[in-house]
């Protein structure tokens, strides 16, 4: 069943001449049914204002709309996306708004009103740098309530990966520290046109209200950095650069110095954070 009555992406694409850029990480979903499950995963819309970075032809903006988002906000790099997107915005008047940029150099935030949602399916190496944004503003809670965002198979297991596993690390104590994140939908290459090379997923974030531990942000993130960059050594040494005495502070946090990163949950991490601070 249609999920609009605008007309089927290939067409819309095949209108307005939207051949995939691979310099744009262009990788369009076109089944409109698959776009407004992703758009129902990300929770309750209708009371919430969305924040849509890359939207493309439009494929998951239709998908909020029709699934009732309050407002979408879709923020596009590539100009020849937007006479597109103008259609879907007169079909849902008053629903879409368009902003043409790069949404690394864009704020949106006074665009909005709370609360808010942010829904991407954004090149890899963008979607990494606006998540690692996202989750470490200066104060907590953050302006968004729940993050759904694309990313490759790969990164959306290191988001949500436990520890003694390979995927464990920075990003995944990052993503857990304050929100709770699990991937809900898995997408083969064959979903998206042209297919990527690697299989995709869906990760939905929703924000705690408070980190799950107590720890300062620029601490636990110096001390996670310094443990997972020398991964395969033991934390002893890993970690010397941290603090002149870290044996000391690993001993407070309950850690046995010979321990890996890999091996330490993040609650230790805390632990150890907020020794390394009251020193
Ligand atoms: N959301 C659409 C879909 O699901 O079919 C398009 C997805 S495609 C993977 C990524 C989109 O992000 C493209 O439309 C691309 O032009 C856009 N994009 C790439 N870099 C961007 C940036 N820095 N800021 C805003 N949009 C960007």
């Amino acid at each position: 069943m249609a999920i609009d009555n605008l007309p089927p992406l290939r067409d819309v694409i095949a209108t307005h001449q939207l051949s995939a850029k691979k310099a744009l990480g262009q990788n369009f979903l076109l089944d409109l049914n698959l776009t407004a499950k992703i758009a129902r995963s990300a929770g309750d819309l209708s009371g919430s204002d969305i924040l849509e970075v890359g939207p493309g032809p439009g494929g998951l903006t239709r998908g909020l709309l029709a699934e009732g988002a309050r407002r979408v906000l879709a923020v596009e790099k590539d100009p020849r996306c937007m006479p597109a997107l103008a259609e879907i915005a007169a079909a849902y008047p008053g629903r879409l708004e368009l902003i043409e940029g790069d949404a690394l150099a864009i704020d949106p935030l006074t665009r909005l009103t709370p609360p808010i949602r942010i829904v991407a399916n954004l090149p890899y190496n963008v979607g990494t740098e606006l998540l690692v944004r996202w989750l470490t503003p200066p104060e907590w809670p953050p302006f968004w309530q729940s993050l759904t965002l694309m990313f490759q198979r790969e990164v959306a297991e290191r988001i949500t990966a436990k520890p003694g596993s390979k995927a464990y690390g920075r990003l995944a104590l990052l993503a857990q520290w304050r929100t709770d994140a699990r991937i809900v939908i898995d997408l083969p290459p064959q979903a998206f046109t042209p297919p990527p090379k690697v299989s995709s997923a869906v990760v939905h974030m929703t924000a705690l209200p408070a980190p799950r531990y107590p720890a300062d942000p620029a601490v636990l993130n110096r001390v996670v950095a310094a443990a997972f960059n020398q991964r395969r050594k033991m934390l002893r040494a890993a970690l010397k650069g941290v603090a002149p005495d870290i044996e000391a502070h690993l001993a407070e946090a309950g850690i046995p110095p010979t321990e890996r990163a890999e091996q330490i949950g993040l609650e230790a991490f805390c632990a150890l954070a907020r020794s390394v601070a009251s020193a």
